[in-house]
């Protein structure tokens, strides 16, 4: 895993650069921002390079940096689903949350002295999956570090963390991408050009969302062609999709994004007035889902909101 590869996040790469460069390593970072941004992938690099034994920069292939990168460093563990399952002979899809017994291991392997490297470095993936216990658990470890050992605790909410855990570590606030960002991330992954244009203004600057909700924003482009009946095309698409309720969740999601996204290039006072009312009414619309309301109805209003005030601010701008 390299800095370089890295798109967007300057400041932050910046910071924890400086950090290996001078080494002044905290015992505890907590990496938040939503998901889908590159918060891992950052977190990784910045474990190789402070197990690096050599150059510390992208390129160094010293022995540390090429055990790293083929995933057998036994100074660093990065505890998330697929670990977890490891551990218990199971598969990484039927690991819901991260268990007390998991986190005892890593707080045993957290006391040994590291084995080849200067530091041991402990990732946890989507920490807010730990659970109250398992955060309990590890409490003690954070307020008396092993010497050498260093915790960084990913996740998309740090509300989710145990306060005390949060108040022992330095947290770095990860913001979303930039709509250009995402678009050439989809591009440099192979997705077709359009669609990533497409996706990348739904995003709301995840790459994540984006990839995650393209088989409908193919569905709602498709349906663009049908004029003033592709709300009920698209509506009735979702109502027939295996799960409705998730579905028309996924779609206000990404219509409220793109609103979002129109209102950031056209500040205009009737446009954001308009924009604040619709994305208003659609997160109380959300809140309908919970309860049994139609999701054909509700995905039909939503829809028919969006293509208005799409055609409202080709008449402005
Ligand atoms: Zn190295």
């Amino acid at each position: 895993m390299k800095f370089s590869q890295i798109i967007g996040h300057i400041k932050n790469i910046e910071m924890l650069l400086k950090i290996v460069k001078e080494n002044k390593i905290f015992h505890s970072y907590i990496f938040t921002g939503v998901d889908g941004i590159g918060k891992k992938m950052i977190a990784l690099a910045f474990a190789r390079h402070i197990l690096c034994i050599g150059e510390k920069n992208d390129e160094c292939i010293c022995e540390s940096c090429r055990m790293f990168l083929k995933g057998i460093h036994p100074d660093f563990r990065l505890v998330d689903k697929t670990f977890q399952a490891s551990l218990l002979g199971e598969e990484p899809e039927e690991q819901d949350n991260i268990k007390i017994s998991t986190i005892r291991e890593v707080i045993r392997f957290s006391q040994l002295a590291p084995s080849f490297s200067k530091y041991k470095v402990i990732i946890f993936d989507d920490a807010h999956k730990m659970v109250i216990e398992a955060q309990n658990a590890l409490l003690k470890t954070i307020e008396e570090p092993p010497i050498n050992t260093l915790f960084i605790f990913v996740t998309h909410s740090k509300n989710l963390l145990l306060p005390t855990v949060v108040s022992r570590s330095q947290v770095l606030n990860f913001s979303p991408l930039m709509i250009d960002d995402v678009f050439n991330i989809l591009k440099k992954n192979g997705f077709d050009e359009n669609l990533s244009f497409d996706a990348a203004e739904s995003s709301g600057g995840s790459v994540s969302f984006a990839i995650k909700h393209i088989g409908l924003l193919k569905d709602i482009k498709e349906a663009v062609k049908y004029g003033q009946i592709a709300s009920f095309v698209i509506a009735y698409k979702i109502a027939k999709s295996q799960n409705p309720k998730q579905s028309v969740s996924s779609l206000i999601d990404i219509l409220n994004n793109r609103i979002y996204y129109y209102v950031e290039k056209n500040i205009d006072r009737y446009v954001i007035q308009k924009a604040v009312l619709i994305i208003k009414r659609n997160l109380t619309y959300k809140k309908y889902l919970r309860y049994n309301v139609n999701s054909r109805i509700i995905s039909f209003l939503v829809l028919y909101n969006y293509f208005l005030f799409r055609r409202e601010l080709k008449e402005i701008v």
